[in-house]
């Protein structure tokens, strides 16, 4: 069957071969309308196959948004529908007396957190997952829930509290442009990705309004300040700056018009990220001033010309490598845009201190020209991703409401998906680790809710059995040992990382876990996870030493002595050094997984203390186009985002789902001939809206499926 979805395609909505065969076909009956199915529960049988063609049809007539069980799924449209998301439909949502009545959309999901909240006596947190691959829709779908509650916790407000009201919503709304100026940049899957993931806690008092939320973010991609993959592009905020600066900034910030700055490829390309006056303006409303802005975009500009810096090689081991001669006026400009001392700038990045001995001798050793410029990426990364995390807690300082005034929150989690790359590091491995978590959480909450239905309906049934993701997380961040725990030791050791000894060691230790394979074709040290969206093989060199993320503290150093304001508050001169990896400090290696894990947990303690509400973005395509509709990429990520899993265990439960009249109209006169035939107990709560099936529906199923 899915070599049959996964054929070639005919036209724009086609999706390829038929991926309904034959059979399916005269099964479904002819006339069977697919795209009035608003539920996928209710397509039968489910399949693979069936959801696919139901979501294709739907998709050919604009219907975007289809209710999966406990799960929304968006498509995206890849093309502007504003009467989707207007006021006026956004309160028909609000004031609905059944919403369950209305089309399935992303104000279904949004309205029903927010009478969770109110509908119970005691205030039930709620929170929205938003999940798929980059460029699915998740961060626009978390913006327009954003606005969604911006509009409905206001309609509720009296006309005292209106402007006020109205006011914070305002700050919220504005976290935005701002948050995805920093944190958003053009990459090949979608022109405004986030690199970044982002939960945000919208705060509602007991009168249900809006009186502020809060933000916290997962791993930023900081290397992609001083890296940029072939035709993508540095964060957004660089392009604004560069083209949006008045004349008398861009003397300010050395950014003469046309400049070209290795950091920024691709900036002939305009997006409608470029917006440099929208990021002041939110900037401005959330309490940045005007002077704190300029300090940002300086800093930032200090950044651009560092990448510009290059050095030639040295003569021999003991000399320090010279600036190439274009570069030297870019030692200048950095030095004063971050306001450093010129020479201490040259020093740090071509000199390495060591520090050894009972006396503690300070040694000199002068830098490759390779690790000059690891150093200068060192630089930009850590200032940039301090810049970022002051930007967030500003933004929090801002938005966040004193707890005495809300009682619930809804929540917004927009995570990066899952991902498996031909190259896969240490940042598929967390944000993979992460989905798995999620999946987790999914599995137990859908099950859960799922058993609680059958429970209610009043049927007899047995545990549904359902592929547990329990020993692919157990293989990630289990004790004692783990794939974590040992890239973690090899930090903690500080000798130096060898791939292929790394690879030993989990293979030795890990080699029972079922969820652990290699490629032994591969000559480069690797290892593969079993992942429930599919496996992935990751390199294992270079993990340990992004895991160690070192920040040698010259570089530290150097931007204390800073006489910015704005970098003094960035790297206060009070600060602990960072990871100490020249062992001289006995305080234990903070890892970017062990910190990712920690907050991770924190996250995942949150959702748990919430109920949680599922939405799944796809992407029709990966070119961003509208109307067209390629089957084959539409259900790999059902099945990487768990859509196909939930209609396994949809499936394992009760695939059929017949309204107990519609099932006594057709198979009474059984019952008169074989008078003993037990009824069914119950009803199940929703039934086909589609004519009778002209074959048996029973016909290919497992007798224990067989539930009347
Ligand atoms: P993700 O956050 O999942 O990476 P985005 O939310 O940034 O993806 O969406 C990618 C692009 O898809 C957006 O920039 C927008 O052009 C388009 N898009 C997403 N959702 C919609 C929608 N509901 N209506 C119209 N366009 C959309
Ligand atoms: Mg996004």
């Amino acid at each position: 069957m899915l070599q049959q979805v996964n054929g070639q395609e005919t036209s724009p909505l086609s999706c390829g071969n038929d991926p309904l065969s034959e059979d399916l076909q005269v099964f479904l009956g002819s006339d069977f309308q697919l795209a009035e199915l608003d539920d996928l529960t209710k397509v039968n049988p489910v399949t693979p196959a069936t959801v696919l063609r139901c979501l294709q049809e739907r998709y050919q007539v604009d219907v975007f948004y289809t209710t999966a069980g406990c799960t929304l799924v968006a498509l995206n449209p890849f093309k502007p529908v504003p009467h989707l998301y207007c006021p006026e439909l956004m309160r028909d949502y609000h004031i609905a007396p059944q919403l369950q009545k209305l089309k399935p959309h992303i104000f279904t999901v949004g309205e029903q957190s927010y009478r969770n909240v109110k509908s119970l006596l005691e205030p039930v947190d709620q929170s929205i997952i938003v999940s798929g691959e980059s460029g699915a829709g998740k961060t626009w779908t978390s913006r327009c829930l954003m606005k969604f509650y911006a509009t409905v916790a206001n309609s509720s407000a009296s006309q005292e509290t209106h402007e006020t009201v109205e006011r914070i919503e305002k700050r919220v709304l504005d976290s935005n442009p701002v948050m995805e100026a920093f944190g958003n940049a053009c990459t090949l899957r979608n022109s405004n990705s986030s690199r970044f993931g982002k939960y945000i806690q919208l705060q509602l008092n007991r009168a249900q309004q809006m009186t502020g939320a809060s933000v916290q973010t997962y791993l930023l991609e900081k290397t992609r300040v001083a890296y940029q993959a072939p035709l993508e592009r540095n964060f957004h905020i660089f392009y604004q700056i560069t083209k949006g600066a008045s004349s008398s900034e861009r003397l300010e910030w050395h950014l003469p018009e046309g400049a070209a700055f290795h950091w920024l490829p691709n900036s002939d390309r305009t997006l409608e990220e470029d917006c440099f006056e929208v990021t002041k303006d939110a900037m401005l409303h959330l309490g940045i001033d005007h002077s704190t802005q300029n300090n940002i975009f300086k800093i930032l500009s200090g950044l651009l010309h560092l990448g510009n810096i290059h050095f030639d090689d040295s003569e021999d081991e003991s000399q320090v490598c010279q600036p190439q001669e274009d570069a030297k006026c870019f030692v200048m400009t950095t030095a004063s845009l971050l306001w450093i001392p010129k020479e201490e700038l040259m020093e740090t990045l071509r000199v390495r201190t060591i520090t050894a001995g009972k006396q503690q001798q300070v040694f000199r050793k002068p830098c490759s020209r390779a690790e000059c410029e690891t150093r200068r990426d060192c630089l930009a990364k850590v200032t940039y991703a301090r810049l970022f995390d002051w930007l967030v807690s500003v933004i929090n300082g801002s938005i966040c409401a004193e707890p005495s005034t809300w009682t619930t929150f809804i929540g917004l989690l927009d995570v990066y998906g899952f991902e498996c790359f031909p190259n896969n590091n240490l940042e598929q491995l967390c944000i993979n680790y992460a989905n798995e978590k999620l999946q987790q959480h999914f599995v137990a909450h859908y099950l859960r809710a799922q058993q609680e239905e059958y429970a209610a309906e009043g049927l007899e049934w047995s545990f549904i059995s359902y592929q547990d993701n329990q020993s692919c997380l157990d293989l990630i961040e289990g004790s004692p040992v783990s794939i974590c725990s040992l890239i973690n030791e090899e930090c903690r050791l500080n000798r130096p990382s060898n791939a292929t000894q790394l690879q030993t060691r989990i293979e030795s230790t890990l080699s029972s876990n079922a969820s652990l394979n290699r490629n032994k074709f591969s000559k480069d040290p690797n290892f593969i996870i079993a992942h429930y969206a599919g496996p992935v093989q990751y390199q294992i060199e270079g993990m340990v030493e992004k895991n160690k993320d070192p920040v040698p503290p010259e570089l530290t150093r150097l931007l204390q002595h800073s006489q910015d304001s704005l970098l003094q508050k960035l790297f206060p001169s009070q600060e602990k050094e960072p990871n100490d990896l020249l062992g001289q400090s006995r305080a234990p290696v903070v890892t970017v997984v062990s910190r990712f894990k920690s907050s991770l947990e924190q996250l995942m303690q949150v959702l748990h203390s919430t109920t949680p509400h599922y939405i799944r973005c796809i992407k029709p395509n990966s070119h961003g186009h509208a109307q067209r509709f390629r089957a084959k990429e539409v259900l790999s990520q059902l099945e990487a985002c768990g859509i196909v899993e939930t209609v396994h265990i949809s499936a394992a439960g009760f695939p059929i789902r017949v309204s107990f009249q519609s099932f006594l109209e057709r198979y009474d006169l059984l019952r008169k001939s074989y008078p003993s035939q037990p009824r069914p107990s119950s009803r199940l709560p929703s039934s086909s809206p589609t004519k009778e099936h002209s074959a048996s529906p029973f016909a290919n199923l497992s007798p224990k499926r067989r539930w009347c």
